[in-house]
Formats: C-alpha cells, sequence, structure tokens
C-alpha cells in the first residue's frame, strides 16, 4: 500500500510554505511560494490571493517522488537486457524507447520509496490534473509497458515483477474516469456533470479524426514519412517489420511506417515547384520510372532492410517527369506496404483515406488510386485532437447508457 504522508501549511505575510513529513517526522518535501506580485499591493485582496497560493502550493507537493518525466523518444539501453529476459521475443516492449524499458531503468535508480510511486503516461498524468484519479490509463497508450489488450490484463511474466505495483489501471479508450475536479468545474465554468475519459495515443487519435470505422479502412499519412494504419479484425504483429497492432473496441488497428515519404521530396523541390509540376503529370500513365525515394539508408517496412541505399536515378531532364516518376515509386511502396499487412492476415485494404501534407496532391491521389487499385481520397478530418473528442463524445455516451 502507499505509505502515509502528512502536509502541514503556512500562510504567512508575504507567501505560504509547505512541509510534507513521514511517520517518523523525517521531512520528506517542503517548498515555498509568493504570494502573486500584483496582489502585494496595499489594497491587496488576500482572500484570492490565499486561495490561488494554496493552490498553486497543492501543485508543488509531489505526489509521489519528484521525478522527471521520460520522453517518448528516449532510450532506455541499459534496461533492455532484463526486458528481453522476461517478455516474450519480439514483444514490442523489446525495444530501448518502450515505456517499460524506462520504468526498468527508473526502477533499478533504487531511489528510495519507489514501491509508492505510479507510472503515468503523459496522457494520464494531464487528464489525473483534471479528474484527481492517480493511476489510470487507456490500453493504447499502456501497449508498450507490456498491457495485452486482447485479454485486458498485464502478463503474467509483467505482474510478477516487483515494479507490476506501479503500473496504471487500464480502461478502453473513450471510456468514462470520472467527474471533472470540483475545483476545476467552477474555476472554469464546466457543467456539473462534465466527465473525463481515457484518451489514445497521438497517431491513433489521428486516424479515428479520418472516420474510418470499417475493417478494411485504411488511413495513409503522407507526412515526412509515409505511414500506413488499416482497420482489421485480426491482430497482425511482426517486429521485424516494426508493425504491430493496437485495440480499438472489437477491431484492431495495423500500422506499418516506411521511411520513404515527404522528407525527400522537399529536399527535392519547393512546396510551390510540387504544386506547379504536379498540375502537367497526366496521372493515368503510368511512369516507367523506378524509384526507392530515402533521405538516407535503412528501410523497416515494407522492406526490413536497415542498409536499404536511396534510389533516385536516373533523373530525367524534365522535372514533371521525375516527380511523377517519384510520387508514382512512393505509391508503389504505399501498395506494398497494404499487400504486406494483407499477406501477414489482416483484413485486405478497400479504401484509402490520406492525412499529412501530400493529401492536398490531387494528381498524386489519382496515382495512388491507379498503382493500388483502390478508392482513394483525402480525409475531411486528420487532428489528433479531433479524434480525441470523438473518443470523448463515445465516453459520454456510454456513461448515459446510449
Ligand atoms: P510532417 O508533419 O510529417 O513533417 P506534413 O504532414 O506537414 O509532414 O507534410 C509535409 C510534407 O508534405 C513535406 O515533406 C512536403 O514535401 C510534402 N508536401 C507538401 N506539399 C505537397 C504537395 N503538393 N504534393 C506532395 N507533397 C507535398
Amino acid at each position: 500500500g502507499l505509505e502515509k504522508l502528512y502536509l502541514g501549511m503556512d500562510f504567512g505575510t508575504s507567501g505560504a510554505r509547505f512541509t510534507v513529513i513521514d511517520e517518523q517526522g523525517v521531512i520528506r518535501a517542503e517548498g515555498k511560494r509568493e504570494y502573486p506580485p500584483f496582489m502585494r499591493e496595499e489594497s491587496m485582496d488576500w482572500v484570492s490571493s490565499w486561495k490561488a497560493t494554496l493552490f498553486s502550493l497543492l501543485e508543488d507537493i509531489p505526489i509521489t517522488l519528484p521525478s522527471l518525466p521520460f520522453l517518448y523518444n528516449q532510450s532506455c539501453p541499459d534496461a533492455l537486457p532484463e526486458v528481453k529476459s522476461i517478455a516474450p521475443a519480439n514483444h514490442t516492449v523489446c525495444s530501448g524507447s518502450s515505456t517499460l524499458c524506462k520504468l526498468v531503468s527508473w526502477w533499478n535508480l533504487k531511489l528510495p520509496n519507489r514501491e509508492s510511486a505510479v507510472l503515468l503516461h503523459q496522457a494520464d498524468w494531464l487528464l489525473w490534473l483534471l479528474h484527481g484519479r492517480l493511476g489510470v490509463s487507456d490500453y493504447n497508450n499502456a501497449l508498450k509497458v507490456g498491457y495485452d489488450p486482447e485479454s485486458e490484463s498485464y502478463p503474467s511474466w509483467l505482474i510478477s515483477q516487483p515494479y507490476s505495483q506501479l503500473l496504471p489501471v487500464v480502461q478502453a479508450p473513450g471510456t468514462s474516469i470520472g467527474n471533472l475536479k470540483d475545483s476545476i468545474r467552477r474555476q472554469f465554468g464546466f457543467p456539473d456533470d462534465c466527465i473525463v475519459c481515457t484518451g489514445t495515443t497521438d497517431s491513433i487519435a489521428a486516424f479515428l479524426a479520418a472516420r474510418a470505422t470499417e475493417p478494411g479502412k485504411a488511413v495513409t499519412s503522407l507526412g515526412s514519412t509515409l505511414a500506413i494504419k488499416l482497420l482489421s479484425t485480426k491482430r497482425v504483429d511482426d517486429a521485424r517489420y516494426g508493425v504491430y497492432s493496437h485495440r480499438l473496441d472489437d477491431k484492431w488497428l495495423v500500422g506499418g511506417a516506411s521511411n520513404t515519404g515527404g522528407a525527400i521530396l522537399r529536399q527535392l523541390f519547393s512546396d510551390e515547384q510540387l504544386e506547379r509540376l504536379s498540375r502537367e503529370i497526366n496521372p493515368t500513365v503510368a511512369s516507367p520510372l523506378d524509384y526507392y525515394p530515402l533521405k538516407s539508408s535503412g528501410e523497416r517496412f515494407p522492406i526490413a532492410d536497415p542498409n536499404l541505399a536511396p534510389r533516385l536515378l536516373p533523373r530525367p531532364n524534365s522535372d514533371v517527369e521525375y516527380l511523377h516518376g517519384i510520387l508514382e515509386s512512393i505509391a508503389r511502396i504505399e501498395g506494398k506496404g497494404y499487400k504486406l499487412l494483407k499477406e501477414m492476415g489482416a483484413t485486405e485494404a478497400e479504401e484509402v483515406l490520406t492525412a499529412g501534407g501530400g493529401a492536398k496532391n490531387d494528381k498524386w491521389i489519382k496515382i495512388r488510386e491507379r498503382v493500388l487499385g483502390l478508392p482513394v481520397s483525402k480525409a475531411v478530418h486528420t487532428e489528433a485532437s479531433y479524434g480525441a473528442s470523438l473518443l470523448a463524445l463515445k465516453g459520454a455516451k456510454q456513461k448515459r447508457g446510449l
């Protein structure tokens, strides 16, 4: 269980202090806040000043041990051997930047009272500020700490670890966690029945934004890199290609990411040139040019080859032909990606929506329709925050029993 700690506060003339002690009277945390400067006038509004300072002090109190966040791309290779020794081969946690590697690396620092800490993903922490229930997450954020969304539990190899008590409780994305905290509700004037729901990761939220809800619907993101996501009735995972599946209710969101994409286009052409040259492309005609557009060597999906070299030659005299060849080559890689997911056992792609900077290129959409042999269109909504608002809608409907 959590260790009991005791908090005292002192509101003086210039500011307020807090002290947190343990059972033995040992100081575990302390801090000070001055009253807001604009209030240190003669006509000082003590009431609002004390109130504001009370809440800033509460913010300062470390709820567990003061600890810095690990960023998503931060790698903890020190923990990798230990994680590999407990997890099944090729499990998604077997990467230095997985949440589990971060947790193990932190646990091995052996900080005092590590047992009473709670693991929070960034989204969990932000939501906690709003609902106040510590240690709640969703199964998309929790995938890389090892949560199994299929059995809706942590696997036994994880539960048996000494740090398993730090793991959050996991809900489906878009599940009501509880009411918005009274203080926040009053401060901002939200309604009494305002609830806070679990969220998801940014790329899944962006997929949800496109409202692709049937199996076989896919979203290709044409940003600096090319990422494909396909809604499937079957879960497929293949660590060699970096392919894994996130659960979405009774379906699976299968994803793969290639290193090809807009980054190389940006290196060769300005956005204005891209628009001008694209206008002259005839998308009904296949380009004979066969490239593998990469900014630097190395590819993961749909070809797993860390040494794959970029192929952008021969360059024709005409820039229109050159761009046509590159767009067509990227479309072929996209097609190969969907084909590979199908071979792995995922639902066959039926319709492709498009997000990212490349989505506004209508000629490219036509080229991709021909190469993929599927209807391709631009998604109406692509913002992750739009997808998150759909989750809020889902959670609220569920709460109301609709
Ligand atoms: P990210 O967020 O991944 O950096 P964006 O989704 O903002 O990327 O997309 C930017 C990319 O879109 C750039 O690499 C750029 O080359 C590409 N891009 C911009 N305009 C076009 C266009 N008309 N046709 C194709 N690609 C384009």
